[in-house]
C-alpha cells in the first residue's frame, strides 16, 4: 500500500504535469471510486478548470481548481497516476483520465487502479477525510515533545498509534515497522510506557525511513522485497545483531521486529 513517500512522489509528478494546466476533458465512469460523487459530476466539475495547486496530506492528494473546487485522490492499495499522449488508448486498470493543456502542450493524465481501493472525490470544499488527518511528518515536521505528548495520552501499542492517521498522517505498516526497528522499540509497547529517549529515537527513525523511501527512484518494489531493514523479513537475521526476526499481529497488521534489540516497555 502506498505510504507517505510514495504519495509524495505522486504529488511531485502531478505538480509537474498539472500545475497551471487547463483541463480540456475529464472522465471517470467508476461510481465506486467516485463515491459519494458521480460520473457526470466528475466531468462537469473538472472540465474547463485550471489546476492552481497540487497538495498532499498524509496519503491524500488534493488538486485545487481556479473556481475554488477540489479533486481529492487517495491511491488505496494499487492506485497510481501516469501521464501519456492524448491519443494513447485506455490502459489496463485505467479508471479516470484528465486531458490537459499545459504551456500549449496537450497530454493525458490517467489514474490506474487494479484493486479499486482508491478514491476520487470532487468537492466544493474540504472533505472530512482530509480535515481529520493528523500532523504530516514531511509537510508539518514532527518534534519529539509533540510526539511524546500524543503517545503518553494513549495506552494502545505504539505501532498502532504511529499508524493512526488522525494522530500522524501518512505512516503505514512499512514506515512504522522500520522506524520502530531504527529506534530499538518493541512495537507492542504501550504508547504511554515509552521513555523520552525512545520517542527521540522514533522521530529519528521516522525521518530516516521516510528519507530512504523518498530517495528510492527505482521501479516500485513489491511487498516484502527491496532494501528494508526488517519489513517483510520475518525469519531472517536482524541486520544489527543477527537474531532471527519475529512477527506479531498488531491492529490487524503483521509487525516484524527483533526480540533482542527492540526493547519492550510496559
Ligand atoms: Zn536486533
Amino acid at each position: 500500500m502506498p505510504e507517505l513517500p510514495d504519495v509524495e512522489k505522486a504529488r511531485r509528478d502531478l505538480d509537474g504535469w498539472l500545475l497551471g494546466a487547463k483541463i480540456a476533458a475529464a472522465r471517470c465512469e467508476d461510481g465506486y471510486l467516485l463515491r459519494p460523487g458521480s460520473a457526470p459530476a466528475f466531468a462537469r466539475s473538472l472540465t474547463g478548470r485550471t489546476v492552481e495547486s497540487v497538495d498532499r496530506r498524509g496519503k491524500w492528494l488534493r488538486l485545487g481548481l481556479d473556481d475554488g473546487g477540489r479533486l481529492f485522490s487517495h491511491l488505496g492499495m494499487t492506485g497510481e497516476w501516469v501521464t501519456l499522449a492524448t491519443d494513447v488508448r485506455s490502459q489496463r486498470a485505467e479508471r479516470a483520465r484528465l486531458d490537459v493543456v499545459r504551456r500549449g502542450r496537450a497530454s493525458s493524465v490517467r489514474y490506474l487502479d487494479t484493486r479499486r481501493f482508491g478514491r476520487l472525490v470532487v468537492a466544493k470544499d474540504e472533505i472530512a477525510e482530509w480535515t481529520s488527518l493528523g500532523r504530516d511528518p514531511l509537510a508539518d515536521g514532527i518534534e519529539a515533545s509533540w510526539l511524546r505528548e500524543e503517545l503518553t495520552r494513549r495506552g494502545r501499542a505504539v505501532k498502532d498509534i504511529l499508524m493512526d492517521q488522525s494522530v500522524m498522517a501518512g505512516i503505514g505498516n512499512i514506515l512504522a515497522t522500520e522506524a520502530l526497528w531504527i529506534a530499538r522499540v518493541d512495537p507492542r509497547s504501550p504508547g504511554r510506557a515509552l521513555h523520552a529517549r525512545d520517542v527521540t529515537g522514533l522521530v529519528r527513525g521516522l525521518r530516516r525511513a521516510i528519507d530512504r523511501e523518498l530517495q528510492d527512484h527505482g521501479p516500485r518494489r513489491a511487498e516484502g522485497e527491496g532494501d528494508f531493514f526488517v519489513y517483510g523479513r520475518a525469519g531472517e537475521p536482524c541486520p544489527r545483531d543477527g537474531t532471527r526476526l519475529t512477527s506479531v499481529t498488531i491492529g490487524g497488521r503483521t509487525s516484524v521486529f527483533c526480540p533482542t534489540c527492540q526493547v519492550r516497555r510496559r
